[in-house]
C-alpha cells in the first residue's frame, strides 16, 4: 500500500481520525473540509451535512412509523385456541399479506406462530392420550391380578 504523495512526512506514520473527539471512523471514510480538517459523515459540522443528517433521521423515522403502523388488529384475527381458529388466522394472514396490509416479515412471523400453536396443541393431545393409555394399561393389569 502506498501513501498519497501529498501527505506531510509528519502525518505519514499516524493514522488520521475524524476531528470529533472519541470518534473512531476509519481514515478511509473521512473527508476534509475547506480547511483540510478531517470529518466523518456523522460529525461534519458543514451546515449542508447537518441538514442532510437531519433529513436522513426524519426519513428513517417516517419509514419506521410507516412500517410499524401496518399490521392486523386483534379483532381481525380473534382468539387462537382451536384448529378452526388456526384456519381462520391463516386465511386472514394470507389475505393481509397478499393485499400488502402486513409486511412479508409480519406474515412469516404470524404464520410461524399459527404453526407453533398447532404443534403445541398436537403435542398436548398426544401427551394426554399417552397418559390415558398408561392409566388404562395400569387399570387392566390391576384387573388381571384379581
Ligand atoms: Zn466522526
Amino acid at each position: 500500500m502506498t501513501e498519497p504523495a501529498t501527505l506531510p512526512e509528519q502525518e505519514h506514520d499516524d493514522r488520521d481520525w475524524c476531528s470529533e473527539p472519541g470518534c473512531r471512523v476509519p481514515e478511509a471514510l473521512l473527508h476534509a473540509d475547506g480547511d483540510g480538517v478531517l470529518w466523518c459523515n456523522s460529525h461534519d459540522p458543514n451546515p449542508a451535512m447537518v441538514e442532510a443528517r437531519r433529513l436522513g433521521r426524519q426519513r428513517g423515522a417516517l419509514s419506521t412509523a410507516k412500517h410499524f403502523r401496518r399490521g392486523l388488529r386483534e379483532e381481525d384475527l380473534g382468539p387462537l385456541e382451536s384448529p378452526e381458529d388456526a384456519k381462520r388466522w391463516s386465511s386472514v394472514i394470507a389475505k393481509a399479506a397478499a393485499t400488502g396490509q402486513i409486511t412479508p416479515a409480519q406474515a412469516n412471523a404470524s404464520t410461524r406462530a399459527v404453526h407453533q400453536f398447532l404443534h403445541a396443541r398436537d403435542q398436548h393431545i398426544k401427551e394426554t392420550e399417552l397418559a390415558d393409555l398408561r392409566a388404562d394399561v395400569a387399570r387392566l393389569k390391576q384387573q388381571g391380578r384379581r
